[in-house]
């Protein structure tokens, strides 16, 4: 049978040189999704608000899928999960969860539910309750549809009465900050503090160190942020290790966690940024016609032959940052395990 997806020698290479002494023996990979295409039904305008590259990657990611990804990425070493979906249509949103309920069950990795806004906060606490899901996931693309997408705040699809919720249970929601500012956006700050103060036993992870792909993303957050106490960052799908080395720096090791943001991590490809925008740089053909995306630009060898795994990359520019720091190796395995345990109370 043929593999999930291909390693190459370049690919060996990397992890036994750079990465496998550095990993701890067990992972927690605070971000990844699972799902099944045949719950998925992407309408024409599924991607109106969000990057389509991702689709690229994977149709869609069952957890055994996710299973076999980490067996191929990380040779030795047992890697375990926090799961949800992706829904790009709430008319999906129900099949979408139970399937991660399911898997949550059945492997018993823990799960986050996919939260639609319009969700009372009564609703939302019995959904948790019955999927046993230890909180929810909440994403831009289910705010209302009259929003434009520059507008959505972090209100819109993470609404107060569900941090009532969340914040009565002491659960943990995943929030991918929206706006084209991203983690520098006054609006997204101001919102983010207002969580901290107001709803303080919501455990809050910040995807992608705030989706700061590029230095410009930055801006004076990290100083800002820098009066928070309760919320987390991941560093899910991000490849940028002077982002990494200002997170551990205002929050310290112990408020950063490994994610991957399974399965677009399984993407080959190097990340650069140009006047402030983050490009995709993929081998060649390997993902189709990407010449209308302007987050994606193709290579051809001899550089294409040297592209490696994302989660590769961002594993390196971990390492990078960690090394500039100079963390310990105990900082190394609390940002890639203890610190998931300790704030999911695994
Ligand atoms: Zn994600």
């Amino acid at each position: 049978m043929a593999e999930l997806f291909e390693i190459k020698s370049v690919d060996r290479k990397v992890y036994q040189e750079s990465l496998q002494d550095f990993l701890p023996a067990e992972i927690i990979d605070a971000h990844t999704h699972v799902w099944k295409a045949e719950h998925q039904r992407l309408r024409d305008d599924a991607f109106s608000r969000v990057v389509s590259w991702p689709s690229r990657v994977a149709k869609d990611n069952s957890v055994e899928d996710l299973v076999e990804g980490y067996r191929l990425l990380f040779p030795g070493k047992s890697v375990t999960p926090l799961m949800f979906a992706s829904v790009y249509d709430a008319d999906t949103i129900h099949e979408m969860n139970g399937y991660v309920s399911e898997c949550a069950a059945r492997t018993r990795y823990p799960a986050l539910i996919y939260a639609h806004p319009t969700w009372t906060g009564k609703e939302l606490e019995k959904r948790m309750r019955d999927g046993k899901f230890l909180g929810a996931k909440v994403y831009l693309n289910l705010s209302a549809a009259y929003i434009p997408e520059k507008e959505i705040r972090v209100f819109d699809f993470l609404p107060p009465h569900q941090l009532d919720a969340l914040n009565r249970g002491g659960c943990v929601v995943m929030l991918h900050i929206p706006r084209d500012g991203r983690l520098r956006d006054p609006v997204n700050l101001a919102q983010m503090l207002e969580i901290e103060k107001n709803w303080p036993r919501v455990r809050v992870i910040i995807a992608h160190v705030g989706r700061a792909y590029c230095d410009e993303d930055v801006g004076d957050a990290f100083q800002r942020l820098s009066v928070t106490r309760n919320m987390v960052f991941d560093f899910s799908a991000n490849t940028n290790d002077r982002v990494f080395e200002g997170a551990l720096r205002a929050f310290g090791p112990e408020r950063c966690l490994f994610g991957s943001d399974m399965p677009i991590t399984r993407m080959r490809m190097s990340r650069i940024c140009e006047g402030g925008r983050y490009i995709n740089v993929v081998p060649r053909g390997l993902y189709g016609d990407v010449s209308a995306d302007r987050n994606m630009r193709e290579s051809d060898p001899p550089e294409s032959d040297r592209t490696t795994f994302f989660m590769y990359e961002e594993i390196l520019a971990i390492r990078k940052a960690v090394e500039r720091i100079g963390l310990r190796k105990a900082d190394v395995e609390a940002i890639f395990q203890k610190n998931a345990k300790r704030f999911l109370k695994l």
